[in-house]
Order: C-alpha cells, then sequence, then structure tokens
C-alpha cells in the first residue's frame, strides 16, 4: 500500500504519521525528516537545502526526486510506504508516479489533513523539535514530560528556525501557492482524496486518518 499524508505545515501530519506507519506496517517517509538528517550529516545535499529550508522556501524538486528515488531504493520492493511532507509540488507527484509505476505500484490512498491558518500559526509557534529522533511536541498542547529533553529518545528539544513567526506565514503562502494544487491533483487521480479536519485532538485525527486509509 501507498499512501500519502497531505496537508500544510503544521497540521500534524508528522504525528499522524508516526501512528499510520506502525498501522500499516510500512516504512514512513517525511522529506523534511530526510533533509534535516542531511543537514545534520553535512552531505552535499544537506548543504544545498540549508537555505531553502531556513527561508520557509521549497527546496528545488530534482533535489526532492534524487533523494526520494534512493530512499526507496535502499527498501523492499513491496513494502509499504507513508509519505509525509511529500509530493509537495505537481512536479513531484508526477515523479513518485513515475518512480511507482516502474516498479509496477501507484498512490493508493491520499489523505488531506486541514486546519485553519489561526491553528497552524499557533501550533508551529509552540512547536519543539528533537535535534534527535525528530519526535515533535509542542509547549501548549503536547508538552514533554522534562521540560527541553525528547520522551522518546532523550535528546534535545529545539523551536526550529523556520517555526519562528514570519517564516511560519511564508511557509503557508508557499503551501498555498505549490502545495494546494495537489488537492485537485489527487481529487482526480485513480487514487481520490480524503479529508480530514485536523483541527480536534491527535487520538480523534487518527481515528479518521484510519478510517480513511481503511486499516
Ligand atoms: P512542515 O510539514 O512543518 O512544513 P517539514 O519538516 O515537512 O515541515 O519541511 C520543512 C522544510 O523542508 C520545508 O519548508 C521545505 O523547505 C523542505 N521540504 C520538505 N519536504 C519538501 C518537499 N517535498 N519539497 C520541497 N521542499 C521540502
Ligand atoms: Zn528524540
Amino acid at each position: 500500500m501507498v499512501v500519502i499524508l497531505l496537508g500544510p505545515p503544521g497540521v500534524g501530519k508528522g504525528t499522524q504519521a508516526v501512528r499510520l506507519a506502525a498501522a500499516i506496517d510500512g516504512e514512513h517517509i517525511s522529506t523534511g525528516d530526510l533533509l534535516r538528517a542531511a543537514r545534520r550529516d553535512g552531505t552535499e545535499l544537506g548543504k544545498q537545502a540549508q537555505g531553502y529550508m531556513d527561508a520557509g522556501e521549497l527546496v528545488p524538486d530534482a533535489l526532492i526526486l534524487d533523494l526520494v528515488r534512493d530512499h526507496l531504493a535502499s527498501m523492499p520492493s513491496e513494502a509499504s510506504l507513508l509519505f509525509d511532507g511529500f509530493p509537495r509540488t505537481t512536479a513531484q507527484a508526477d515523479g513518485l508516479d513515475s518512480v511507482l509505476s516502474g516498479v509496477g505500484r501507484q498512490v493508493d490512498r491520499v489523505v488531506l489533513l486541514e486546519a485553519s491558518n489561526e491553528t497552524l500559526v499557533e501550533r508551529m509557534s509552540g512547536r519543539r523539535s528533537c535535534m534527535d529522533c525528530g519526535a515533535v511536541f509542542n509547549v501548549h498542547l503536547n508538552t514533554s514530560e522534562i521540560e527541553g529533553v525528547c520522551d522518546n529518545c532523550g535528546g534535545p528539544l529545539i523551536h526550529r528556525i523556520d517555526d519562528e513567526p514570519d517564516t511560519v506565514l511564508h511557509r503557508l503562502e508557499v503551501y498555498q501557492e505549490q502545495t494546494a494544487p495537489l488537492v485537485a491533483h489527487y481529487e482526480a487521480h485513480d487514487s481520490g482524496l480524503l479529508r480530514v479536519q485536523a483541527e480536534r485532538g491527535m487520538d480523534d485525527v487518527y481515528l479518521d486518518v484510519r478510517n480513511a486509509v481503511g486499516v
């Protein structure tokens, strides 16, 4: 099964993706996490991506598609896949279709998480991310047991540069311009698209996400 979680920054894709990946026994593929790992490792890709990410811009499609292709090549060809934060442009969606069709696969389900801009801004301003494992907490909604320390791995929690208020507003514009067109794209695609209202507690959202995916 191949599932895409679509939605604006801050809507909770990452949080839902971790749980859903376990439920479908699949690989969670977050391009944001892969890019942050590349930056930590100081790879060429990490260096190229850095400026775009910190400014709240999208990393160029060609870099992202190479990253995803390489990552998929490291997995068993039958693995269930859950994409989080990818595709983000129609060029990426087309690229994904061609990679999948090359191995006789296709996108099976697309779930759109929705929330108002007010909610998104509030969530991102309170977000704290683990530098080591990528786990996400929120100082208002979902605090870590010990302030500044990851419950998951004990790593340090930071406020991402791209979660600063001005950059957050810019990311929402970038989403409207470059990623929102994917909603119509997938509504017309074989996979169809299911909407989940994400302005509710994590567990309620998760139930709907599971229903949408049919697991
Ligand atoms: P969020 O979902 O909160 O926006 P991500 O961790 O998914 O955060 O992404 C952080 C940044 O990484 C994006 O703002 C962008 O610069 C870059 N990025 C991640 N995925 C992609 C992608 N598929 N295409 C282009 N840029 C991406
Ligand atoms: Zn951690």
